[in-house]
């Protein structure tokens, strides 16, 4: 493993001898510099601190197309969908791609879904990891029912607890009520 090349590029030619040394590259992304996942984050976020660190292991393919194998961790602020406030969504993707020049080399594939499209035989990682994260996300992110809403946001990485969909739980709607009930009988 090593850390070296810019992250926004790999030549065509580089990219052949990455395959061919079945060889490992690591990248590390502020998820600031990701523009399509920092827009899903709170406003009023900090999103400079949240990185999503990535792993691409070159390796021939079966299919006559290089492929590699993409590793994804890291976390990425999204919002709330019940209490609309930060929710450190725990990012895990393990995926192994195809890489082709086009859609026609594409449609070849046994699993045409699973492939990287190259820019004029480039690859670009910083886009591919942006595109698989996206695509790993949930429609509608919450926090779990095990972690309140307002309290997981603030733990580091909220790996394990905080997520999970589910139905909804309303225990500060309880509250509320009993408040105005003792708000009105003060006022009396
Ligand atoms: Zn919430």
């Amino acid at each position: 493993m090593r850390t070296a090349m810019r992250a926004g590029r790999i030549g065509s030619a580089e990219l052949a001898d990455l395959v061919a040394r079945g060889a490992s590259l690591d990248f590390s992304f502020p998820v600031s510099s990701l523009t399509r996942l920092a827009a899903l984050a709170p406003p009023a976020t900090m999103v400079g601190t949240a990185r999503l660190d990535s792993g691409f292991t070159f390796q021939a393919g079966a299919e006559g197309y290089p492929q590699v194998h993409l590793v994804v961790t890291g976390s990425v602020p999204l919002v709330c969908q019940r209490c609309l406030g930060l929710l450190e969504w725990p990012v895990s993707v393990d995926v192994r791609l195809t890489m082709v020049r086009d859609d026609q080399e594409a449609g070849v594939l046994a699993e045409p879904f699973d492939t990287v499209l190259l820019a004029d035989g480039d690859l670009l990682p910083e886009q591919v990891v942006e595109d698989e994260v996206l695509a790993a996300l949930p429609l509608a992110p919450k926090h779990a029912d095990g972690t309140p809403c307002g309290i997981g946001a603030d733990r580091e990485g909220g790996r394990d607890a905080n997520v999970k969909s589910g139905e909804m739980h309303r225990p500060m709607a309880g509250l509320a009520d009993l408040l105005g009930r003792g708000d009105r009988q003060g006022d009396k």
